[in-house]
């Protein structure tokens, strides 16, 4: 499958990763949007948060969860956001689920 994501979780593109488990991987986007700017994606390939099934539940979750606790690792104690851009409108560029973790400044809202 030609999906940049899924070669980075094979190995085949390099990435800085900060985490990885049997189910999820997360690595350091490549055009930081703030002083901590992570990925957090599953392993298997997902194209978007609307492609996810019922049987996804469960690892949905877990991204969360790894999600905050790679942002309080990355110092983010004072808080950060999750951003899960999703289609073309949503601002999505890579087909394959990612949440943003972004923190290390004041966010402003409503957001672009
Ligand atoms: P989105 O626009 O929500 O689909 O997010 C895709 C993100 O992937 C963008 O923030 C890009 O900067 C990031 N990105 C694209 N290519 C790479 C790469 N090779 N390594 C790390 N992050 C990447
Ligand atoms: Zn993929």
């Amino acid at each position: 499958m030609d999906c940049l994501f899924c070669k980075i979780v094979a190995g085949e593109i390099p990435a800085q990763v900060v985490y990885q488990d049997d189910s999820t991987y997360a690595f350091r986007d490549i055009h930081p949007q703030a002083p901590t700017h992570v990925l957090v994606l599953p392993r298997k390939h997902i194209a978007s948060l609307a492609h996810a099934e019922a049987g996804d539940q469960a690892l949905l979750g877990h991204m969360l969860q790894v999600s905050a606790r790679l942002a309080i690792q990355e110092g983010l104690g004072e808080g950060f956001r999750l951003i899960v851009n999703t289609g073309s409108d949503g601002g999505q560029t890579v087909d394959h689920l990612h949440i943003h973790v972004l923190g290390g400044r004041a966010m402003h809202w409503p957001p672009g």
